[in-house]
């Protein structure tokens, strides 16, 4: 076992998690970053550069039992987690009348419902640990809304409820749990726009440009370290003033 603090990233091995997976490496945390791939876990694994460093792990947030299997690895490798960063998420957009169910349900299942049971998974051991800190991606949509997520932004506004409400329970632990809210990130996912709907994004944007990965791990970084020790049940956005 070891004394440096353990943090798992969820969806780590591109966008947003490779780019925490990478800064909270760079601090001196054991870190964890999962993929559903073993070619993902084989991308985390070069980029950690050593077991002594941490790991990554196959996990696919929608299967209760992969949850427990990692939970298991990690353990019997380091010790317990001390760092959640909830950032998994798929987008299905389509229209409301147009949406089928299993575009509504997989989003819920993989964006939410994953959110409740790594989340159950991890908590026991930070109230063990009597410290812990959770950060929940979400999204400016959970906020504003967007035309053709339905789904995403139900999900992403849940998580601030789930949020705060947790926040309350595990306050009196030491565990802060707080959302970081994305504008739009250069990823794949955003990838997926059209030029013309990126332009017209981009014109709506106060700061006048997409956000990169670096800037938001940047922010998870500061709700991990002790520096925030007083900041739970908080929502932070970055999204280059999109929404205020
Ligand atoms: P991305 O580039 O599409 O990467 C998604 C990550 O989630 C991948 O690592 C993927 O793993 C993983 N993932 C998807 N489904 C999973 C599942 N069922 N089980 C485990 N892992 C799964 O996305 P991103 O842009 O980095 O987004 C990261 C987070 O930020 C998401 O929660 C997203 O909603 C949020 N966000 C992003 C933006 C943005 O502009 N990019 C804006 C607001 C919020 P595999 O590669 O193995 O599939």
């Amino acid at each position: 076992m070891n004394d440096k603090q353990i943090a798992l990233i969820t969806g780590a091995n591109r966008g947003i998690g490779m780019s925490i997976l990478k800064t909270l490496l760079e601090s001196e945390y054991i870190v964890i970053g999962t993929s559903r791939s073993e070619a993902g876990v084989k991308v985390i694994n070069e980029l950690i550069g050593g077991e002594d460093k941490g790991f990554g792990l196959v996990l696919d947030v929608k299967s209760q039992d992969d949850i427990s299997k990692a939970n298991k690895a990690i353990k019997e490798a380091y010790g317990s987690v001390s760092i959640l960063v909830n950032n998994a998420g798929i987008t299905m957009d389509n229209l409301l009348l147009r949406m089928s169910n299993e575009e509504w349900s997989d989003v819920i299942e993989t964006n939410l419902n994953s959110v409740y049971k790594v989340t159950k998974e991890f908590i026991k051991d930070m109230m063990k640990l009597r410290f812990g800190r959770v950060i929940n991606i979400s999204s400016v949509v959970g906020l504003s809304g967007n035309a053709g997520q339905t789904n995403y932004s139900s999900t992403k506004a849940a998580l601030y409820g789930f949020t705060k409400s947790l926040a309350k329970e595990v306050a009196s632990r030491n565990i802060t749990v707080n959302s970081i809210s994305p504008g739009f990130i250069e990823t794949d996912m955003t990838n997926k726009l059209k030029e013309e709907q990126k332009k017209a994004l981009i014109d709506s944007i106060p700061l006048s440009r997409m956000g990169s990965t670096d800037e938001l791990a940047k922010v998870v970084k500061f709700i991990a370290s002790s520096d925030a020790s007083y900041i739970t049940g908080e929502n932070i956005n970055v999204n280059g003033g999109l929404y205020m």
